[in-house]
């Protein structure tokens, strides 16, 4: 046994080299890959344009420090505040890193209103990450049992009920901030309803509280949009990115705007690898393959495709209880514990996800092509199928 923690269930299956939308194993066995890494391999595997922009990059100059001004970080930023319409980001290297800039920033933001001990209320079935404060605002009891004491200042309230948190908001003058997943991944593939988007919009302007949205797993084009929240018409205060953002390098991003731009100063907030040359060429080179490729219509259609393909191929089967998702991000529920499919998928070369116990994932590249698509629903149907015994 190697000397890691035990801390994945892991498959048995090593992969030695991937290109395009498949990945090759030890064996030379070759899969096609229905989860890119968790919504992380944007460009799938092995992009020439990636590969030969991070060679490039590594040939010059891989680290220097935040204590230097970092032209690939500025290029970023700038990128991404036109992406989004965003004033500021600050840059990291994962999703709860983004996050938990997110939870400073609005703790921060309370403190100058006047609010001592801030809170952020957050959505049952979110996932934020698994440092101390954002498993704490995770509305999952198996990633926080045995590490309480949680970190406070978080209250509860149900995804996509607006009712509910209406009821918060006139109850808790500590409020400061909503944090939200547009599309809750880790929680099952559920979409809030633009209207509640827009709801929560209304509210935190009332309120003047921060909207901040995590799309660290629905942003980077994965919905169709270049961010899920776009769709609403509507935009946050804060949001957190990261996975889809390096196309498979670690890097995460908070970005800021309106009342929550400006609020950090020198001092209130840092990181070592930060925004390093390395990974802020792969998240630039990511958005320009995106948008080069035209590949967020390609999320929206591809992933109608599968969605139909999925809906078809399942209707009227006991057990499937719903075929959902925006784009590339799908999730089938089924009525029973679906751990097992991942093991089944895998045995006939399809690599796929299940969360939330009960959920398929399906999380591909977003340079799928309609014959991978269809590859895909062709080979998953009757394993699922086969799986329910229907
Ligand atoms: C994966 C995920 C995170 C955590 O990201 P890490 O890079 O693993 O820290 C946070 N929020 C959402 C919505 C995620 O899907």
């Amino acid at each position: 046994m190697p000397h890691l923690m035990n801390t994945y269930a892991r498959l048995p299956v090593a992969f030695t080299h991937g290109e395009g939308c498949r990945l090759y194993d030890e064996q030379g066995r070759t899969y096609l890959d229905a989860l890119a890494g968790i919504a992380v391999n944007t460009l799938g595997h092995a992009h020439p344009r990636l590969t030969a922009a991070l060679v490039a990059q590594a040939g010059r100059l891989l680290h220097v420090s935040n204590a230097y001004r970092i032209l690939e970080q500025e290029a970023l930023s700038d990128r991404l505040a036109a992406l989004s319409g965003m004033d500021e980001v600050f840059v990291c290297n994962s999703g709860c890193e983004a996050n938990e800039a997110a939870i400073k920033l609005a703790r921060f933001y309370g403190h100058r209103r006047g609010i001592e001990q801030p809170a952020i209320v957050v959505m049952e079935h979110s996932f934020h990450g698994r440092t101390l404060a954002t498993l704490s605002a995770t509305g999952n009891y198996k990633i926080q049992v045995g590490f309480e004491p949680l970190v406070p200042g978080f209250l509860r309230v149900p995804f996509d009920d607006i009712a509910a948190i209406e009821h918060v908001a006139a109850h808790h003058p500590e409020a400061v901030a909503v944090l939200v997943e547009p599309v809750q991944g880790e929680g099952g593939v559920r979409v809030a309803h633009h209207d509640y988007l827009c709801a929560l919009r209304r509210l935190c302007d009332q309120k003047g509280w921060l909207l901040m949205f995590d799309e660290v797993q629905c942003g980077i084009g994965r919905t169709g949009s270049w961010f899920a929240h776009q769709q609403a018409g509507i935009k946050p205060d804060v949001m957190a990115l990261a996975k889809g953002l390096g196309s498979g390098m670690p890097i995460g991003a908070c970005l800021a705007a309106g009342p929550a731009a400006g609020l950090f100063g020198p001092g209130n907030h840092g990181s070592t690898f930060g925004g390093n040359p390395l990974a802020c060429t792969a998240a630039l080179t990511t958005l320009s393959v995106i948008e080069g490729e035209d590949l967020l219509s390609r999320a929206a259609t591809i992933g109608q495709r599968i969605r139909q393909a999925l809906t078809e191929g399942l209707e009227g089967v006991a057990g499937v209880r719903e075929v959902r998702g925006d784009g590339l991000m799908i999730g089938i529920e089924l009525d029973r514990p679906a751990a097992e499919l991942t093991k089944l998928a895998l045995a006939e070369g399809l690599l796929i996800n299940v969360t939330a116990e009960c959920v398929v994932r399906l999380l591909p590249p977003l340079i799928y092509t309609a014959a991978e698509a269809d590859e895909l629903t062709v080979g998953l149907v009757p394993l699922i199928r086969r799986f329910l015994g229907a």
